[in-house]
């Protein structure tokens, strides 16, 4: 019987991620110094398969940072050889990717269906969207905001009491297909959202007053890649002539800057701006919603891992926005609050010099749309997991968020415009 359970889990474990296995492979922590330091690490990802977790790419490493990456087990001797030799400080964030992600699924729900506190697969959200809007008639509608690039229907949820002429804060998670805590956050939110209207005063207050706007996931075909074939992959799946390459990175696609700086002409790199600003399917659908809601749309919230931040524009440049520093206290109280609960750490700052700078980013085209109160938040972690992020932070992640999230939605409250 023992036996015959283990079979049982190891079948369910290994089902998960079907396609690549990443086994031996590594995640570095470098520590760059200087112009040196990166010189070397950029031609290291010109002669060998890097794949960049912080920053997004090699053209973004800055002086006095570090650098998180995966490298292929068949390389792994090639770059330790590399920094030791050039005396680069580094240490070894995870040192078999394969078994980080079997350990991801460590919730210990047993659940086939949906689950708050597990990753769900994108067949299993999009019932969920539906389960949980007629479950809710009188707090939840859903409509179709456009389809994916291989015609998936991008749902949105619209959460609150419904009301005339109501003001709205718009909420994407998954614009990044490997960053699965996202999604998970803006499930978590909309489970809280119906289970406390009614009984808890602020998000009674909130519901009534505001809708909110959540698309539970922005890069559907990515994210269903990520559960099919590949766990790392990141960008969109379109494919343009010309190229054999796959892709574009959707937060580097909209029309804020699009492609000066932080973002790749190349359509085989992971940061790679597409072939026009709004050319992917997806960005062209949010960004015609938002347009066509811009009288209602007080707030933009995109929601990215990993690192703990909260960042607000600008990051195509390195100006400061017109109410900056109205921006830089909002998200100082806002990360106060959220460290309240479990003392977790959020940094924030603008975009261009908090992280580095990235053109074509939402937030800084819907800031530049006139919705000032625009943000991006890198949840946990720091990378001790990154996005192998196990399912047991997913409950922690969420309830410290939620409180940055009602913090943010008093705010906006009280400084209506
Ligand atoms: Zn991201």
């Amino acid at each position: 019987m023992l036996a015959f359970l283990v079979l049982v889990t190891v079948a369910l474990a290994s089902a998960h991620h079907s396609g690549e296995h990443f086994e031996g492979e590594k995640v570095f922590r470098v520590h760059v110094e200087d112009e040196n330091h990166i010189r070397l690490l950029q031609e290291l990802a010109s002669t060998h398969e890097i794949d960049f977790w912080k920053p997004d790419s090699a053209s973004q490493i800055k002086p006095q940072s570090t650098v998180d990456f995966r490298v292929k087990a068949e390389d792994i001797s090639a770059v330790e050889d590399l920094l030791e030799q050039n005396e680069l400080q580094y240490e070894v964030l995870i040192s078999n990717l394969r078994s980080m992600l079997e350990a991801q699924f460590d919730s210990h729900v047993r659940a086939t269906g949906h689950s708050y506190v597990k990753y769900n697969n994108w067949e299993t959200i999009e019932a969920w969207t539906q389960q949980i809007a007629s479950e809710n008639p009188d707090l939840i509608s859903r409509s179709a905001i456009g389809t994916t690039f291989e015609g998936r229907t991008m749902h949105l949820l619209k959460v609150g009491k419904p009301g005339p002429n109501k003001p709205a804060i718009f909420m994407d998670c998954g614009f990044h297909a490997r960053e699965w805590i996202s999604p998970a956050f803006c499930q978590w939110f909309v489970r809280e959202a119906v289970r406390t209207y009614g009984h808890e005063i602020h998000m009674t207050e909130f519901l009534d007053k505001l809708d909110f706007y959540v698309l539970p996931v922005f890069n559907i075909d990515g994210y269903v890649y990520t559960w099919t074939k590949n766990r790392m992959w990141r960008k969109t799946r379109s494919t343009y002539a010309g190229t054999k390459c796959i892709g574009t990175d959707p937060n580097r696609n909209f029309d804020a800057g699009w492609c000066v700086r932080g973002a790749s002409r190349n359509p085989c790199d992971e940061t790679y701006c597409g072939p026009a600003a709004e050319s992917e399917k997806e960005t062209k659908a949010l960004a015609n919603f938002i347009r066509n809601n811009l009288s209602s749309i007080k707030a933009y919230l995109t929601i990215h891992s990993y690192s703990q931040m909260m960042l607000y524009p600008y990051s195509y440049d390195y100006k400061v926005t017109e109410n900056n520093v109205e921006l830089n206290a909002l998200a100082k109280a806002t990360v106060k609050e959220l460290a309240t609960l479990h003392g977790t750490k959020y940094t924030y700052g603008p975009g261009a010099t908090t992280i580095y700078p990235a053109a074509g980013g939402s937030d800084d085209w819907a800031y530049d749309q006139g919705i000032k109160y625009s943000f991006t938040f890198e949840l946990r972690d720091k990378g001790r997991y990154g996005f192998t992020l196990p399912e047991s932070q997913i409950r922690p992640t969420c309830e410290e968020m939620m409180l940055a999230i009602k913090h943010l939605a008093n705010y906006v409250l009280e400084h209506m415009y």
